[in-house]
């Protein structure tokens, strides 16, 4: 007897009609009538398929119930399991993976160029109280050398294969306090790549408090993509991200800020805003850095932080930010109907990524293809662990240490994440950030368990708004065709 069974999928609604995100496969499915039918059919256990036929005979032409039997098995909604006569159909069972380690090219270095900051933002996770290397007193050196920057280009080309285009981000610390060796080392990376036939792609994240017109001719010259770490509104710029004394920096940044956004027209001005207890107006946050001050994209990211924090997001403030952004999807699905740009990034960057049909073995690119550099040249996860022994692999002058890699993927990989094996969010998810893990429960291995119903309701709007684009407007989505650099956060 043959059976038919459910796979894994998640069912949403979009555009007035039915769709399933299939888990395994990380594809979206329209359904129709019939197909909706028939899954809800086998909803409450496996089926035979002669009564599944029959069953909806009923109801539909069997001709086309088998048709529709037939095509949902092609694109793995269900599958069949002949002559099994007994128990159900479950998922994730009919999932056997084998895992592949993968090690693929570099393909963004982020170089801290410093780990000092003129700013004191009280959440910072580098300074704060939750930072994990000692930038204060440790022995890594405040500002990385021009000897250091350069062999890092130098790992970097030689690390990212035959790839024939790298990304070089740098960052800090506040990253233009280091600024004569950003420039030297731009210059350097452009002649080395050339040499090299390859193409080297710039930018940079800073607080803003250090343009100044020489640097600005810099950044537009060498078409340097930048974004600007910035929260919003005076009140709410300036409830955190203070200098030493404590003053806030709104006032400071801003002139500046509108200077970079009015001169710098060779590659878009991104805003990065942190969110907190404190700080959640999404909408008048976003409002202020597009129509009052000229951004033309901004990501939102919730503050990194130990539970119990003052400005921490506990419960209730994951609900109000996913209100919010579900109304600020809205306006980026209007926007997008109608062919306009909307730059709310968050909603973008998860649309193209569904649009691709990503499914992630590791939540990010750390470790993988991107990685960070202290400023002594250890190479780490990314970023974030710069300067963490514990997360080290590798130095610019040694390369890769292959086997901390692998064993740093080896005990991240999503099949060893228990709580994220039945999750339908996990293809985009994979258990989320390592650094917000190692920060809430001291290890980079454990899933981010504390966001799980922000992910998955974060998710499921961002795949509504993806299935009402692809019925109402589907040439719209031509503007994912280009892969971007991996995301630095
Ligand atoms: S961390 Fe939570 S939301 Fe993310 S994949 Fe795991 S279970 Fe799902
Ligand atoms: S998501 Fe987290 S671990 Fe991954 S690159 Fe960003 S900060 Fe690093």
């Amino acid at each position: 007897m043959s059976l038919l069974g459910l796979r894994e999928f998640h069912r949403f609604e979009a555009a007035g009609q039915p769709f399933v995100y299939l888990v395994p496969s990380a594809a979206v499915f329209a359904l129709d009538e019939l197909s909706d039918a028939l899954l809800r059919l086998l909803r409450d256990g496996d089926r035979p398929r002669d009564e599944v036929v029959a069953v909806l005979s009923d109801r539909f032409d069997s001709a086309a119930v088998t048709e529709s039997v037939v095509e949902l098995i092609r694109v793995r909604a269900i599958a069949e399991r002949a002559d099994l006569k007994v128990g159900p159909c479950t998922s994730p069972g009919f999932q056997v993976a084998a895992r592949i380690i993968p090690l693929i090219p570099l393909s963004t270095m982020v170089l801290n160029v410093t780990n000092k900051c003129n700013l004191a933002c009280t959440y910072c996770y580098e300074y704060g109280e939750d930072k994990i290397v000692d930038t204060e007193n440790g022995r890594k050196p405040k500002f990385m050398s021009e000897v250091t920057a350069r062999d890092a280009v130098d790992f970097m080309l030689k690390e990212s294969g035959t790839s024939p285009r790298a990304h070089l981000t740098f960052f800090g610390g506040e990253t233009l306090l280091n600024f004569p060796v950003l420039k030297t080392t731009v210059a350097y990376a452009r002649r080395r790549a050339a040499e090299l036939g390859k193409v080297v792609d710039f930018s940079l994240t800073t607080n803003a408090t250090l343009l100044r017109p020489e640097i600005v001719e810099f950044l537009i010259e060498n078409e340097v993509g930048v974004t600007i770490s910035i929260d919003g509104p005076k009140e709410m710029q300036d409830r955190f991200r203070v200098f030493h004394d404590g003053s806030g920096s709104y006032d400071a940044v801003m002139p500046k800020i509108r200077d970079l956004l009015h001169k710098h027209r060779t590659r878009p001005i991104g805003a990065r805003v942190t969110l907190t207890r404190q700080t959640l107006d999404i909408r008048r946050i976003y409002r202020h850095l597009t129509e009052e001050i000229g951004f033309s994209e901004v990501g939102f990211a919730p503050v990194t932080t130990a539970e119990g924090r003052d400005y921490a997001i506990e419960n209730e403030g994951f609900d109000r930010m996913l209100g919010q952004f579900r109304d600020l999807a809205g306006d980026f699905l209007q926007a997008a109907l109608e062919n306009r740009h909307h730059g709310f990034s968050n909603v973008k960057e998860t649309v193209e990524e569904i649009h691709k049909g990503v499914s992630k073995a590791y939540p990010c690119g750390a470790g993988l293809g991107l990685m960070g550099v202290a400023t002594d040249g250890d190479v780490n996860l990314c970023h974030r662990f710069a300067g963490s022994d514990a997360h080290k692999l590798g130095t610019v002058r040694d390369g890769v240490d292959r086997n901390a890699q692998r064993r740093f993927l080896e005990q991240h990989h999503l099949d060893d994440k228990t709580d994220c094996h039945t999750c339908w969010a996990r293809p985009l998810c994979s258990g989320g950030c390592y650094h917000e893990a190692h920060t809430r429960y001291g290890t980079t291995t454990s899933p981010n368990l504390h966001y799980c119903d922000w992910i998955r309701g974060w998710t499921e709007t961002c795949l509504q708004v993806y299935g009402e684009i692809a019925v109402r407007n589907p040439r719209y989505l031509r503007v994912f065709e280009d892969m971007p650099a991996e995301k630095v956060s």
